[in-house]
């Protein structure tokens, strides 16, 4: 009877102790936050459950005869199938999550910037202009597009290229607000989307972005320093204008300022440029 409890004791502990690297793969997918810490609350509840039963079972090694003797450990080993199947249906299902969450970002993300893409674009653009006219507060936009990057390319090849790319998505992100969004909408071409925005505060945040953009020059890894300029067209939505005439019209500013010289900003609209900041 006394190897029969050990045995089942130890497979009681088995069990539990199998349960914390499934624990542990949570652990890992979760990083930190709150949920964190409460599975790493869980996980030395499971600690502390396989030393308990471990003295539960080496008290009752003297005591037991009978086989209702057994009931008690027979009820551990049951809750230790229980943590085990928990743990591991738990870890699965966190896989399935982050995987998921993984292809939702892949799905609106460009993988170089981090930026939002094209696709997303279209479908947030069509919200925000809904929700615009539903609230009557403006909705603007920024087309901002390097100026002669194709030469950066030329000169110092793609992969410089596309740190310039990075830079500029970074410092962009770094002057918006939290609800503004930042959209590689072509190669070297980006959209922000300004909610409650005018077309001032757009103006305003575009020629920050000029300034930002002439005096942030980026390290090169040969040691040479680059800095690049942009043009940009802002535009603010008009009474019953759909998404694709309030782009062209940002699109048509933005040539207006490529027209005008470059490194400035043209408004929708108004025929005169405005002067670089
Ligand atoms: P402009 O001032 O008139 O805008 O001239 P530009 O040279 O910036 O414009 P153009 O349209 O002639 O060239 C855009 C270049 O952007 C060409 C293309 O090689 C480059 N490009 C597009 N996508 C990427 C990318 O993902 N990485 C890199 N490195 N380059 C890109
Ligand atoms: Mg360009
Ligand atoms: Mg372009």
């Amino acid at each position: 009877m006394v190897w029969l409890l050990l045995l089942i004791v130890s497979a009681g502990i088995g069990l539990l102790a199998s349960s914390l690297p499934s624990i542990h793969s949570i652990l890992k997918a979760l990083k930190g936050g709150d949920l964190y810490r409460r599975w790493n609350r869980l996980r030395w509840l499971v600690v502390g459950f396989i030393m308990a039963y471990a003295v539960y079972g080496s008290t009752r090694f003297a005591t037991v005869s009978e086989p209702t003797d057994l009931l008690g450990s027979l009820i551990l080993l049951a809750g230790g199938f229980f943590v085990l199947a928990v743990a591991r249906l738990s870890a699965l299902t966190t896989q399935d999550l982050v995987r998921i969450a993984i292809l939702e970002r892949d799905v609106v993300r460009d993988p170089l910037t981090g930026t939002f893409n094209r696709r997303y674009l279209d479908t947030r653009l069509d919200e925000e202009i809904s929700r615009s006219r539903r609230s009557g507060l403006p909705l603007s936009t920024l087309m901002i597009d390097l100026d002669h990057f194709k030469g950066v390319n030329d000169f110092y090849g793609h992969l410089v290229g596309d740190q310039v790319l990075r830079h500029v998505s970074s410092l962009i992100q770094s002057q918006v607000r939290l609800n503004d969004i930042v959209v590689r909408y072509g190669g070297e071409e980006f959209v922000v989307i300004t909610p409650d925005s005018s077309l001032e505060d757009a103006a305003r945040l575009g020629h920050r972005l000029l300034r930002q953009l002439r005096h942030h020059s980026i390290d090169l890894p040969n040691g040479d320093t680059l800095a690049v300029t942009a043009s940009i067209g802002a535009a603010t939505l008009a009474e019953a204008e759909g998404r694709t005439t309030f782009l062209r019209r940002a699109d048509d500013a933005l040539y207006e300022a490529k027209r005008g010289g470059r490194d400035r900003l043209c408004v929708a609209g108004r025929l005169a440029e405005e002067s670089p900041a």
